[in-house]
């Protein structure tokens, strides 16, 4: 099955292009306090290692706002401040430097104060996120519509981007976000009926690791194999580092990014030869810088012949005390079980030092 991604409008945040079939861009949020500006920036750097391509930071003051430009000019990938209500912070983040804002104009307070923060951000060509959560609907919608349905969401949604076009400001992407999957997928669909701007996909407060991902994988991943999504953030009350670790694990199951090392284990059985499960959880750890492409296969014995892990670039296989390493589908080497894991380790290093030189990312 092939995926059709629905058309929509191109934005820039900062160097990440967003829509009309840019790749879907992988964002998370740092949990750092804005204002402690190392602390922040070592975090960004441990998400951009394992593939977030834009962060972005809760402002909640005037001195996070100044954080930000500070911030922004060392982080390795484009940064997008969160903020609610006070537009003197959009203006002092505008000023110091960043790649986007995400407020939502209608809780500015005057189509002056949207004005003011419009015309600076056509200045610097920086686009807006317009986020709609369930959670904080107006109370007109709330009353009419009796509770956040996807339909009072979308409508307030387009409010505020008629506030936005009403400036003739059209650098706007959405997000719709409840905690229930049935009622955000609904919500992207009708928004997605309704107008042509990029959407910024997820799920709200997932929850935690096991559900959060379970929940997201649901809601998002219905979503994208519909064509509908151009960024995406998983929401889990875990570290941001496992939020972008299944991003990824979406778009590459959909096929639609790649992206470093794609460990396939198999399931195991009584025939198990090795610790398959240890094995894989710690190779896919070790092997989380690796950018380039790549299957490797891990299974527990060798009755099947390397069969189940054919198709992959590199393969292991336990045996009685003696394992297989395997290449294209070709045994290279048998070896003591208990030395399997560092050899495929260093196999996988070499063959990416060889891409690199190659200049092939998989
Ligand atoms: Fe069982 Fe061997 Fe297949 Fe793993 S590779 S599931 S241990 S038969």
């Amino acid at each position: 099955m092939q995926i059709t991604r629905k058309k929509t409008r191109r934005i820039m945040v900062g160097s990440v292009p967003i829509g009309d079939g840019a790749p879907v861009a992988v964002q998370s949020m740092t949990t750092t306090d804005t204002r402690d500006i190392e602390g922040t920036l070592a975090q960004i750097s441990a998400l951009a290692e394992v593939g977030c391509e834009i962060i972005r930071l809760a402002v909640v003051d005037q001195e996070a706002a100044e954080a930000v430009g500070k911030i922004h000019k060392r982080s390795p990938i484009p940064v997008i401040a969160d903020i609610h209500f006070d537009y003197h912070l959009a203006l002092t983040v505008i000023e110091g430097g960043v790649d986007g804002v995400r407020i939502n104009p209608g809780n500015i307070g005057s189509q002056t104060k949207i004005r003011a923060i419009v015309e600076r951000m056509k200045d610097r060509g920086l686009p807006i996120r317009i986020g709609v959560n369930a959670g904080s609907l107006e109370r007109d919608l709330l009353d009419l519509y009796g509770h956040p349905t996807p339909e009072a969401m979308v409508e307030s949604a387009m409010r505020h981007v008629a506030l936005l076009e009403k400036e003739n400001f059209q650098d706007i992407k959405i997000s719709l976000k409840a905690s229930n999957v049935l009622d955000t997928i609904d919500a992207y669909r009708l928004a997605s009926e309704k107008c042509d701007y990029p959407l910024h996909i997820g799920v709200s407060e997932a929850g935690p690791l096991l559900s959060g991902t379970v929940k997201s994988s649901v809601g998002l991943g219905y979503l994208l194999a519909c064509g509908i999504g151009d960024t995406i953030r998983v929401s889990l009350a875990a570290d941001p580092v496992e939020e972008v670790k299944v991003a990824w694990g979406i778009l590459k199951s959909l096929g639609l990014r790649k992206r470093g090392v794609n460990v396939i284990a198999c399931p195991t059985c009584g025939r198990l030869e090795i610790d398959v499960v240890g094995l894989a959880s710690r190779v896919e750890e070790r092997l989380a810088h690796v950018q380039e492409t790549m299957d490797i296969s891990i299974l527990g014995c060798v009755v099947n012949g390397i069969g189940e892990g054919k198709e992959a670039d590199l393969g292991i296989a336990g045996g009685q005390g003696v394992g297989i390493f395997f290449e294209n589908g070709e045994v290279v080497k048998k070896i003591p079980s208990q030395d399997l894991e560092e050899l495929l380790i260093a196999q996988v290093e070499k063959k990416v030092d060889m891409m690199k030189k190659a200049g092939i990312s998989g």
